[in-house]
């Protein structure tokens, strides 16, 4: 599994850091991925932060 983060309309709210630190960081003013795949302990909380978005800007691919 793995997450990317739409740069154009993420608003940097800064949610799925909150939700999955291990996956998700700031890079400046808006969320990045990390470009590995996703390790089992840390897919439920992708996929929460993936849900809770409140711009949908996170893609999940492979699960
Ligand atoms: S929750 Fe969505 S809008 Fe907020 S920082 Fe993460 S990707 Fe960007």
């Amino acid at each position: 599994m793995k997450a990317y983060v739409n740069k154009d309309t993420c608003t940097g709210c800064g949610l799925c850091v909150d939700i999955c630190s291990n996956v998700f960081s700031m890079e400046g003013d808006i969320a990045v991925a990390i470009t590995d795949e996703i390790s089992d302990a840390d897919k439920n909380s992708c996929k929460e932060a993936a849900e809770q978005c409140p711009v949908e800007a996170i893609k999940i691919e492979g699960y």
